[in-house]
């Protein structure tokens, strides 16, 4: 197998003539890097991805973290991966020169950390969580919080977690009950259990840094009495050095389906001691400075599917165009060699849907990475506002649909593989276990539909709706100007009227018959919205494949994949545009029936 989990020619198709990334360098945030620079950075991780975190894949599946004299202990693989990972300086590739780091555009950032995450989530889990918990603090933790807590992430000596989940509260983030009580130094001391935490026991590096939702004493109930706290496993002595512990204790693991070499742990917090917390910023706004890390996860988690379904691909791909078996329906002669199962059918059809779902994930991964880059950088507060919005609305999208469609991959890619790919000689069946989670976590994907509907779709008064449908209305019109892509085109605006009538039909249902009536609808506006960013997605890549080169003076070879692009966005087309309409038709039609189910008719 090649190391190229993540395809470099497409890579560099999406970066170079869809988004036109190179354009970020012009920015002053950015004017430190260039191009080059930033494909040498792709290239030392897709390396590294292949030599150090690809080898372990397997081992970690077959050897969960286990818990010895009370402590929990990993596979040795997993802190030298990191700790190579943190000798090539990928910690802190994206943060900011100011906080001690590289200050690398996202957009070339997460072309990076996709090969690691091809090669070995359960590796990159680790490192992500770290990155955003960093992210996190430098934009509302205090100095002394940053020198204390992040700048000793990004050195790689600290680990960072996410603890909002408990028990009786995952996607009803507003129900926790985690305590916070203010102590007479102006820290807290919580109490309370944390659920699903990843990363969060083991003895990697010098101390972890929980992340932690809790309600000060006397909050109000629901999201506006949440703040966040910094609670480290060893509280810092005065010079910043882990000290004694904080009595954050391990109640227990949970053993996953996949994902296996990310630890996942119970967490109890201030029993048989003080558990000490710094908060982050306000009382009460601890969920939107969470956001901060929860936007970032989410984005993260469906960048994980997205390698998911890349890796399977290359994988089927590969098996495919090595295996022969059965002839053409139109072979007479039974004597006549076997083909190889590229050659039939219906095995191109499961490759295509992958090639789709790893192409078009890429390509929307990316794209958002550049929305986060312009959000950031961009020297007009317009355009920044703009970017804002449209990772807002798109956030949601990425995670539930890609999520959804590269999972859909990874069963093709075992289908291709017809018995072998059920059998654990491949690493088919683990992709396809270790991607199952990315539909649940970080918000459900039912949760995603919510907020689409529910928050996204009427932000900022629309205008999110607003700038989503001009970009498709583009997208159309340059279209237009290819021969080939025109009747896409005109599909695409079609959608587009689709999703708009969709959005005013929802709101004027919510007005007549409640929220209740209307939130009932947002799995199939999440489905039309998705289908119809993924059509963009890929129209996109088919006009820069016709309009970005000269036919005339390209290789052969690039000619094929170009035209390859082109084949794969009308494949898109006609799987994603009828999906689409019935979800459209379901919008503009009766209630669900689920919804007149009462509790007993379920039998
Ligand atoms: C492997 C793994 C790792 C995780 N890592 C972390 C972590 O690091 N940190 C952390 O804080 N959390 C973490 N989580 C928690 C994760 O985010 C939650 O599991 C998720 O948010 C769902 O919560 P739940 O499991 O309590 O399910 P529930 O909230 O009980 O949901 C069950 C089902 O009901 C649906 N549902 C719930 N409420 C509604 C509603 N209002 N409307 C419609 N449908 C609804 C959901 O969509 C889902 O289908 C992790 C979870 C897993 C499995």
């Amino acid at each position: 197998m090649t190391h190229a989990l993540i395809d470099p020619w497409h890579l560099s198709f999406v970066l170079d003539e869809v988004l036109h990334a190179e354009t970020l360098f012009e920015l002053p945030a950015f004017a430190e890097h260039d191009r080059a620079g930033a494909a040498a950075i792709i290239e030392t991780a897709s390396r590294l991805a292949e030599d150090v975190f690809l080898p372990s894949y397997r081992l970690l599946d077959d050897n969960e973290p286990v818990i010895e004299n009370g402590r929990v202990v990993l596979p040795p693989e997993i802190e030298q991966a990191l700790g190579a990972f943190r000798e090539a300086g990928f910690i802190g590739m994206v943060a900011r020169p100011e906080d001690g780091g590289l200050g690398l555009p996202r957009t070339f950032a997460n072309a990076a950390f996709l090969q690691f995450q091809a090669a070995n989530v359960s590796i990159a889990n680790y490192a992500m969580l770290n990155m955003s918990a960093a992210e996190l603090l430098s934009r509302h933790g205090a100095e002394a919080q940053k020198a204390r807590y992040m700048a000793p992430m990004l050195d790689g000596r600290f680990f960072g977690t996410m603890a909002l989940s408990e028990p009786h509260a995952g996607s009803s983030l507003g129900d926790i009950t985690t305590t916070a009580r203010l102590r007479s130094d102006g820290t807290y001391a919580l109490r309370g259990t944390k659920m699903w935490i990843s990363g969060a026991e083991h003895d990697m590096g010098e101390n972890i840094v929980h992340l932690m939702l809790a309600r000060i004493e006397g909050a109000p109930a629901g999201v506006k009495g949440i703040s966040l706290f910094i609670v480290p496993r060893k509280q810092l002595d005065s010079s910043g050095r882990p000290s004694i512990w904080n009595n954050v204790a391990l109640a227990g693991l949970n053993h996953k389906m996949g994902q296996r070499g990310t630890v996942n742990t119970v967490l109890n917090v201030g029993e048989g001691g003080e558990t000490v917390g710094e908060i982050v910023g306000a009382p009460g706004q601890g969920l939107a400075c969470m956001f901060t890390m929860m936007n970032e996860a989410r984005i993260g988690v469906a960048m994980g599917a997205v390698a998911h379904a890349s890796a399977g691909y290359r994988i089927s791909l590969a098996y495919a165009r090595d295996r022969r078996q059965g002839r053409h329906p139109d072979a007479k002669d039974p004597a006549s060699p076997q083909v190889p199962l590229i050659e039939h059918a219906d095995v191109r059809r499961m490759l295509l849907q992958q090639k789709a779902a790893a192409e078009g994930g890429v390509a929307f991964a990316l794209y958002l990475a550049r929305l986060a880059d312009v959000k950031a950088a961009a020297s007009g507060e317009g355009e920044r506002q703009d970017a804002a919005l449209l990772l807002d609305f798109l956030t949601p999208v990425f995670k539930a649909w890609m999520s959804e469609e590269c999972l859909a991959a990874n069963e093709n890619a075992m289908q291709v593989l017809g018995g072998a790919g059920y059998t654990r000689d491949f690493p088919l069946e683990q992709h396809y276990r270790d991607n199952r989670l990315n539909p649940i976590h970080e918000g459900t994907n039912g949760i995603q539909a919510l907020d689409l509907a529910g928050r996204k779709v009427s932000m900022a008064g629309g205008r999110a709706l607003t700038l989503y449908l001009a970009k498709l209305a583009d997208c159309a019109l340059d279209a237009a100007r290819h021969h080939d892509t025109r009747p896409l085109a005109a599909q695409l605006r079609g959608l587009a009227e689709a999703v708009d009538a969709s959005v005013r039909r929802l709101s004027a249902l919510a007005a007549s018959s409640g929220p209740r009536a209307a939130m009932s609808r947002a799995p199939d506006l999440m489905a039309l919205v998705g289908a119809t960013t993924f059509s963009w997605i890929w129209l996109e890549q088919a006009s820069a494949a016709l309009g970005g080169y000269d036919a005339a003076t390209a290789s052969e070879a690039e000619r094929t994949r170009r035209h390859g692009m082109v084949l794969t966005a009308r494949d898109v087309f006609l799987r994603c545009v009828p999906r689409a309409e019935a979800a459209a038709a379901r919008l503009a039609g009766e209630a669900p029936p689920s919804l007149a189910m009462t509790d007993d008719m379920f039998g």
